[in-house]
């Protein structure tokens, strides 16, 4: 299989957009056996966010670096999970999953849903295979939990993965100190009235991690399941 850089621009090729890499994953991707790179940068600053180091650190590794390990494990491994950080901002993204896709990997992108137009073009040429995209908040509670006020393109990014046929998940991490029940009732309306049914997966906030905004401990005092309707199924993680 031809691996050199006949997709790729020297530019995206060399520079340093990797933060670290997973070697080996059997929860990140479904059913599947994968790596996950870790992009740093990230163009939201959640308060409960885990990966301080990899949104506000330089990345460490080029593409060329990662390169030899995904061809050292080609076809011992199905997938690459893109992670981060914000795995989309990074300029050349799509050339390198491009190359990722000529090894023979299936493709999971973990996005925070503020780059539609990035998605879109991913899917158009077919490269990504499953997509986990974080619905952080309801509108009016975006901004004071990430810093950042992309809403609009969390739900650009949901419409355009439910008018595709690309395998996809929506998710929420909870703490209790900033969103409530009312507010995961609103965002699963919400999920409705833009014709998203099927699961919707709640992550609890873990209490030991260290976070960008120290928001201290969660404790959920409700059923998170309860808050589904006919159209949407809670599964807690
Ligand atoms: S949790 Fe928020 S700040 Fe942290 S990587 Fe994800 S989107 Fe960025």
């Amino acid at each position: 299989m031809n691996t050199n850089n006949e997709y790729i621009s020297k530019n995206s090729y060399l520079r340093k957009l990797i933060y670290s890499i997973t070697p080996f994953t059997l929860l990140d991707y479904p059913d599947k056996t994968a790596c996950i790179i870790w992009f740093a940068g990230c163009n939201m600053r959640c308060t409960y966010c885990y990966n301080p180091e990899i949104v506000t650190g330089k990345g460490k590794y080029s593409f060329d670096d990662v390169k030899n390990f995904l061809l050292s494990r080609q076809y011992l491994l199905d997938a690459v999970v893109m992670s981060g950080g914000e795995c989309l901002l990074s300029d050349g993204i799509i050339d390198i999953i491009t190359e990722i896709k000529s090894m023979g990997y299936l493709v999971k992108i973990d996005t925070n849903g503020s780059r539609p137009e990035t998605l879109k073009q991913l899917i158009n040429k077919q490269l990504i295979d499953y997509v986990a995209l974080d619905f952080k908040a309801t509108k009016a509670k975006t901004f004071e939990i990430t810093k950042a006020d992309f809403y609009a393109e969390f739900v650009s990014c949901l419409d355009i993965l439910i008018k595709s046929d690309i395998q996809f998940e929506v998710r929420t991490t909870i703490h209790s100190s900033l969103l409530d029940q009312s507010d995961i009732q609103e965002m699963i309306n919400e999920l409705s009235a833009l014709g998203y049914s099927g699961k919707y997966y709640i992550q609890h906030f873990r209490n030991e991690s260290e976070t960008i905004g120290n928001p201290g401990p969660s404790y959920c005092d409700f059923n998170i399941i309860d808050c589904g309707n006919e159209m949407i199924e809670v599964v807690e993680r």
